[in-house]
């Protein structure tokens, strides 16, 4: 046996009349336990070798394509081409789909970081690759990433992959494309932001509303799930501001708990869909939701029949 391609990452959960499909953009893999903002690597080892993960650990990329009505909102697009060969997969998933750019009605970031906005643009020609699409983004995500003064501040390698590639990939959407908002707010109907920041600035949690189901996609609230439900004071290196993403960590977990959302997280491990619990002395727990049947409420996908049905 050589190699191997693994099945496509696209998996299909409904929530009422919407249908959320998660749409993996890729993976990192960590050679250094220095992607957290926290000494105490033995600590994070235990973390992740008592969840048997691997240990630095292997990240999801995901973005979620929520379907109703006439709308094809994404959250989040995916990486383009900066994050190397590993990421980069949704313009493909979405092809394969038969999903055309042109159909994406809507683009909702959680916030502008490579692994989530760099999917919005052509960076040689700068032309929109969602060319019909709005974008909805919160306003201090512009004003942080646009700031000369905090550009200046940055490392080398955070003023090119954050603030250059951010702007360059937003920009051609500011003038008549984009919803900037600076509150919790229903940008679309059925769909909340909630901003929850800290991670950047304007890092927001979007809660989707169908029937009786409710869900979040809570963007970056956590990156290693072993990890930082285990301490949801571990921050990341990626954090513009790590005692506030804690805050808002520990707020958004502990929203999850008391109203039993159905999460969807970027960096949850593919499919990315799980409920939290309660854990011991301030801790949570990460329960993944189990794989979706398609037949699992015998109304999805739309054209399926029981076996034997005729009419
Ligand atoms: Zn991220």
């Amino acid at each position: 046996m050589s190699g191997f391609n693994q099945i496509p990452g696209i998996y299909h959960r409904p929530l009422g009349e919407m249908l959320v499909t998660t749409v993996c953009d890729g993976y990192m893999a960590y050679d250094t336990f220095d992607i957290f903002r926290d000494p105490d690597h033995a600590k994070l080892r235990h973390f992740l070798e008592a969840e048997t993960r691997v240990a630095p650990p292997v990240v999801s990329i995901n973005t979620f394509l929520v379907r109703y009505g006439s709308r094809n909102v994404l959250i989040d697009c995916g990486s383009g081409d900066i994050m190397g060969p590993t990421c980069g997969r949704v313009p493909g998933l979405l092809d394969q789909m038969g999903i055309a750019p042109e159909a994406i009605t809507d683009v909702a970031l959680t916030h502008i970081h490579p692994d989530h906005s760099n999917g919005l643009t052509d960076p040689v020609t700068g032309a929109k690759l969602f060319p019909n699409a709005t974008v909805h983004v919160h306003q201090a995500e512009i004003a942080h990433w646009f700031d000369d003064g905090e550009k200046a501040k940055a490392t080398e390698r955070q003023k090119r992959v954050y603030f250059d590639a951010g702007r360059t990939q937003i920009t051609p959407y500011l003038k008549d494309a984009a919803n900037l908002f600076d509150r919790e707010c229903e940008i679309l109907p059925g769909i909340t932001a909630l901003p929850s920041p800290g991670h950047t600035p304007g890092h927001t949690c979007y809660v989707l509303r169908s029937g009786v189901e409710v869900m979040i996609v809570w963007g970056d609230t956590v990156h290693v799930p072993e990890v930082q439900l285990g301490d949801p004071g571990v921050g990341m290196i990626f954090d513009t501001d790590t005692p506030r993403a804690a805050e808002s960590r520990r707020r958004i977990l502990q929203k999850c708990v008391d109203e039993d959302l159905l999460v969807g997280g970027m960096h949850i491990h593919f499919p990315g869909f799980a409920r939290i619990r309660k854990g011991y002395k301030g801790a949570f727990r990460f329960v993944q939701e189990q794989w979706f049947h398609a037949d699992n409420h015998g109304h999805r996908p739309d054209a399926w029949q029981p076996p034997g049905k005729t009419s």
